[in-house]
């Protein structure tokens, strides 16, 4: 059974997980309102596996016979100075979203809640993977620049994001 302090932990990083859905969402809606269909095709599947991360952890509350609670979800970001600068907010959430998944896992450990431990393991390892690849665009980003051929260049490389 999930202690009452894991669950209202547990229901605040679902927030967390469906607040970073929507906020991939409004910058999927962002790139495409830019033309820029690549980009849009990347935040879209982060969108998407945001709120697979938001199921796991609704089904792990369930599971442990505790009581999913949603909260309210903000509205996002609605414009973004430059596709840079949005690939800057993804490793700006993504780094707070670390923190709050480290938070939450000293409190199973201080809880000596271990299949808690364990679900969070793998969280834990996919931030490594969100942060990594956020900054490796963002640094590509930099680099080539935003103008013309290097940017239409980003955008089918992440285009090709969930085709193999
Ligand atoms: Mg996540």
């Amino acid at each position: 059974m999930l202690s009452k302090t894991l669950q209202k932990a547990f229901n605040d990083q679902i927030n967390h997980e469906l607040t970073s859905s929507y906020l991939y969402l409004s910058m999927a809606a962002f790139a495409e309102s830019q033309n820029l269909p690549g980009f849009a095709n990347w935040l879209k599947i982060q969108t998407k596996e945001e709120s697979c991360h938001a199921m796991k952890l609704y089904k792990f509350v369930n599971e442990r016979g505790g009581r999913v609670e949603l909260q309210k979800i903000e509205q996002p970001p609605f414009e973004f100075k430059s596709p840079t600068a949005l690939f800057e907010e993804v490793l700006k959430h993504e780094r707070k979203i670390t923190a709050l998944i480290n938070k939450l896992y000293e409190s199973a450990l201080k809880e000596k809640d271990y299949p808690a431990q364990v679900l969070l393991h793998e969280f834990i390892a996919e931030q490594v993977e969100e942060e990594a690849s956020a900054s490796a665009i963002l640094e590509t980003l930099k680099m080539a620049g935003e103008k013309g051929h290097a940017l239409i260049m980003m955008d089918r490389q992440l285009a090709r994001r969930g085709q193999n």
